[in-house]
């Protein structure tokens, strides 16, 4: 038989049950001491040896025996703790009613214990089973009572009625529990469907749906945050804007679906070449940026080279097999600099690659 393993809430509550079964031992023989010393002289047979083995060491023995199985099957066999605590409380009932004090007249009602314990895991076998015995017990004290004994009948009729209620009561317990935890599943799964949402938006409102690189707006608050912590602790870090050169071109002879496709491919090279310590996004129409952290100039700058020869070696099918071109500006973070004039230099950088030649890295 496959069983699932108990999940932290079930192994709370079983342990609380244990608990709660170790708790009836000492009852059990809290009320057994209670009854030998309130009757010691009105009842001598109460106080022999005889009795205190039978009625008081023997049960207890065997329950603190069973406790301690029970504990067993808690830590070594965790699926079948359930299943054993609610048979567990069945045989306690039914050994605190053989071993009881006959002078205790309520032993009966005893069996409310297990009837109360198959309800707790809210599942209905366990509550049918639970009254199958207790009805069980019920035709036994018929049976043994005689039908003289106007009394006793009367008394077994009530205990019979209040397990009767108990166990409907019981079945409505779990119906409603069972109504709450599929109310909680219900509101657990639309929680997290609207975890996964903002998730979505989340990224949907950092992301370029064109080329997957981070937009605009992220590529400034990341810098804004960047540069912010490098002036506190100094680090190494570069920028790099990069624009297409004569895209305009592109767009005008093979219509602005291509241009989209080469858009596509050149930030594709970009992600290729940048590490998890980087960061690119699409600055906006035909321009990139890209950060470089936690590297020397010399490392950066190597990067920005393969961006710009893997792009200019890129043979576009979709523009019979020609290529594009890029243009950099490129600048080394010095520490103090806002980030206005960070921008500004690389931007000026840019413009002077573009003057100078294109398909070119200017550092500044
Ligand atoms: P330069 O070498 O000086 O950068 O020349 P250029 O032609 O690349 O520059 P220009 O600023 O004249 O043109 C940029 C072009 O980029 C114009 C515009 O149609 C195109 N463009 C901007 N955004 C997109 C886009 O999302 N998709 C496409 N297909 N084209 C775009
Ligand atoms: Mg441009
Ligand atoms: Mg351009």
């Amino acid at each position: 038989m496959f069983t699932l393993p108990q999940t932290p809430r079930q192994n709370y509550w079983n342990r609380m049950l244990l608990n709660a079964l170790w708790i009836v031992l000492l009852v059990y023989l809290a009320s057994q001491i209670f009854v030998i010393l309130s009757m010691w002289n009105t009842r001598p047979q109460l106080s022999t040896g005889n009795y205190f083995f039978l009625h008081v060491l023997v049960p207890v023995v065997i329950i603190f025996i069973l406790n301690l199985i029970l504990e067993y099957i808690y830590k070594r066999k965790t699926q079948f703790t359930e299943l054993s605590i609610t048979v567990a409380s069945h045989l306690f009932a039914i050994l605190i009613i053989m071993y009881i004090s006959p002078e205790i007249h309520v032993q009966p009602l005893i069996m409310l214990l297990p009837l109360l314990v198959s309800m707790i895991y809210l599942k209905v076998s366990y509550l049918l089973a639970s009254t199958a015995v207790c009805l069980f017990y019920i035709i036994l004290l018929f049976l043994t009572t005689s039908t003289y004994d106007y009394t006793l009948r009367v008394d077994n009729i009530i205990i019979a009625i209040i397990f009767a209620g108990t166990s409907l009561a019981g079945f409505s317990v779990i119906g409603r529990g069972q109504d709450l935890i599929q109310s909680l599943k219900t509101s657990e799964k639309s929680e997290q469907d609207l975890r996964i949402q903002n998730i979505i938006m989340d990224r949907l409102s950092k992301i370029d749906p064109l080329t997957d690189l981070y937009n605009h707006k992220t590529f400034h608050e990341y810098l804004g945050w960047l540069i912010e912590h490098q002036q506190n602790n100094p680090f190494p870090m570069q920028l790099g804007i990069m624009d297409i050169d004569d895209f305009k071109q592109v767009n005008d002879l093979y219509g602005h679906r291509i241009g989209d496709i080469v858009l596509k491919q050149v930030a594709a090279i970009v992600l290729k070449e940048v590490g998890t310590d980087d960061f690119a996004a699409r600055y906006g129409g035909e321009e990139f940026a890209i950060i470089l952290t936690a590297k020397t100039l010399e490392e950066s700058y190597e990067i920005i080279e393969r961006i710009r020869t893997g792009i200019a070696g890129m043979f576009i099918s979709e523009m019979e097999g020609k290529t594009v071109t890029v243009s950099i500006g490129m600048h080394d973070l010095a520490g103090t600099d806002s980030k206005n004039s960070i921008f500004q230099k690389t931007d000026d950088a840019l413009y002077e690659a573009k003057r100078t030649g294109k398909n070119k890295i200017v550092l500044v």
